[in-house]
């Protein structure tokens, strides 16, 4: 399941700040994942508590933000929402767009102890 190796990468990072900040476990941990990023949001959950397991993760409150996917369509400017990485633009309907946001999918804040 892809969610789990997400899941794995993230309690790697936790794993290496808290050592770093010479802690022994994370309290809390906020992350920004964006609609685009390819994340199944109860996926993530479902596979959550396997891969905290045993971490310093194990009993830290895990804070999710969602980031809108928006992007910026190449033809007429407009600042549009998309769903789906393949959206058009609702005004002109061109397929050329920039990305704006929605692809994060990264830690924003740990909280040690
Ligand atoms: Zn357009």
């Amino acid at each position: 399941m892809h969610e789990l190796s997400v899941a794995l990468g993230i309690v790697n990072i936790a794993e290496k700040e808290t050592k770093k900040a010479h802690a022994k476990s994370v309290e809390l941990i906020e992350l920004e994942i964006g609609t685009l990023a390819g994340i199944e949001m109860e996926s993530l959950d479902f596979v959550w508590e396997t891969a905290v397991y045993n971490t310093v993760l194990e009993h830290a409150i895990k804070k999710v933000t969602v980031i809108e996917g928006k992007a910026k369509c190449l033809d007429c400017d407009t600042v549009f929402k998309i769903v789906h990485l393949y959206d058009s633009c609702p005004k002109c309907q061109s397929y050329l767009k920039g990305i704006i946001q929605g692809k994060e999918l990264k830690v924003k804040a740990l909280e040690v102890v």
